[in-house]
């Protein structure tokens, strides 16, 4: 997410990505809905836009939000995912 917020500070040096971003002029509200709000017009702008890596790689710690077409609980499902795939990998095999 964008465009400026990042978790109620605002950014110092933007990256060169944001000015690609689908959601480049959209407020911050569509992005940081209260429980059970609307993300549907966010999902619809991720779902199209072109630096969507970018962003999730950028807002993958953040707390709130979505980033990267994914909200919190769905970024953290992720990494808890990710680290379990890491470990099945690593895994000595039977
Ligand atoms: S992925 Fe979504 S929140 Fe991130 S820059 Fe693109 S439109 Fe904005």
């Amino acid at each position: 997410m964008l465009p400026g917020d990042v978790g109620g500070g605002l950014l110092l040096a933007r990256p060169a990505w944001h000015a690609r971003a689908a959601c480049r002029g959209v407020g911050a509200d569509q992005f940081f809905v209260e429980k059970f709000g609307d993300l549907r017009p966010a999902r619809a702008l991720c779902s199209a836009c072109p630096v969507r890596d970018e962003c999730a790689a950028q807002g993958d710690e953040e707390e709130a939000g979505m980033w990267g077409g994914l909200t919190a609980g769905e970024r953290r499902k992720a990494r808890t995912d990710a680290r379990r795939a890491r470990r099945a990998r690593a895994a000595p095999a039977a």
